[in-house]
């Protein structure tokens, strides 16, 4: 791993608004003020993601994940904040490095079903980016195919079924092959395994640990569970209600955590050393991103919470090698502040 940054996520936000219906549109053209529901996907996110590295990215449905994925991988643009790719504005390339940008990372979806055409074969699936970005002169596509899928651990023979006729943990394979077949250096992998069964999750796994091995490629690694992104991730980082609020080495997230919202999604892991231990559910629900608690966001279900958490939001700080946490608890430098107060 290269210690250059591949991708740096700058001051990120991403806000939606919902569009005003016609009655809203009325109301306002005679002059009434009617309120804009706006939702705070992304609120402020910094990362940089080094060349060769997998960086799990962990979180609640609804934290905004899945959304900085798609911002990253150029489909969806940011309302504020840049995405540098090799220290260049993404969003200023232009001509060849734009396409250099554009196939260089490449996103593999959590729905492979809902992520491939029904009506394509998979050398049709395959072939598409290649036909239309004039990547390959048309005798070599063929063989290109082939050899992506048996890249992905699938059988050349397959290149004539439809997706409805190979199974779930093969279509993900087939979404796998799409992306490798513009020869990508950057791969974000939203949910990846989620709608797979545990034994498959497994297989899928380990083929992107062979594939960054025999390709030195980087991942981003979403996923709402710690336990998945454990054995394939370099560091993790935490997002809770569009913020990153933990990051750190994944040996010493899982080690010792430091944010009591990691700790919690740790107690929910199931782990069969602690089969007596009882399971402690995160308290209450993720709040609605249209109206985010004030201070620290987490404060509603924090069981540490104080009155300076409900006023202030805490900045995400350094508390040690190159492990940084946000939380009102931490001093830089002490990182066991909770568990020694904590009843986590
Ligand atoms: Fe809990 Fe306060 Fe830390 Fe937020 S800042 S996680 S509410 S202790």
């Amino acid at each position: 791993m290269s210690d250059a940054p591949v991708i740096q996520l700058q001051d990120l936000h991403k806000q939606f608004c919902k569009k005003p219906d016609l009655a809203q549109r009325l109301f306002r053209l005679a002059g009434r003020h009617i309120d804009n529901p706006t939702v705070h996907a992304v609120n402020g996110v910094g990362l940089d993601i080094r060349k060769g590295e997998v960086l799990g990215l962990v979180g609640e449905s609804g934290c905004g994940k899945s959304t900085l994925g798609r911002i990253l991988a150029g489909l969806i643009r940011p309302s504020q904040g840049q995405v540098l790719f090799n220290g260049r504005d993404a969003s200023a390339l232009q001509g060849q490095d734009k396409l250099d940008y554009t196939l260089g990372v490449q996103m593999i979806f959590q729905d492979p079903q809902a992520s491939l055409n029904p009506k394509q074969r998979l050398h049709q699936i395959l072939a598409e980016a290649l036909h239309v970005h004039k990547l390959a002169p048309r005798r070599e596509i063929a063989e290109r195919v082939d050899q992506a899928l048996l890249e992905v651990g699938l059988d050349p023979e397959y290149r004539n079924r439809l997706p409805h006729q190979i199974s779930g943990g093969q279509r993900q394979r087939i979404g796998i092959a799409r992306a490798l077949m513009v020869q990508p250096r950057f791969l974000v992998c939203d949910e990846p395994v989620a709608a797979l069964d545990v034994s498959i999750q497994a297989q899928v796994i380990n083929l992107f640990m062979d594939l960054r091995d025999r390709h030195g490629f980087t991942y981003l690694f979403i996923s709402h569970d710690l336990g998945v992104v454990r054995h394939i991730s370099d560091r993790v980082a935490i997002m809770y209600l569009g913020k990153v609020v933990e990051i750190a080495p994944t040996r010493e997230v899982y080690a010792q955590a430091a944010h009591p919202y990691t700790q919690a999604l740790l107690a929910e892991m199931p782990d069969v050393k602690r089969r007596q231990r009882k399971f402690i559910p995160i308290k209450g629900e993720i709040p609605s991103p249209l109206a985010p608690p004030p201070g620290c966001t987490f404060h509603p279900r924090c069981p540490h919470a104080m009155d300076i958490c409900r006023q202030q939001a805490p900045e995400l700080r350094t508390i040690g090698s190159g492990h940084q946490a946000a939380c009102h608890l931490l001093q830089a430098g002490d990182n066991d502040i909770i568990t020694k107060n904590g009843s986590l």
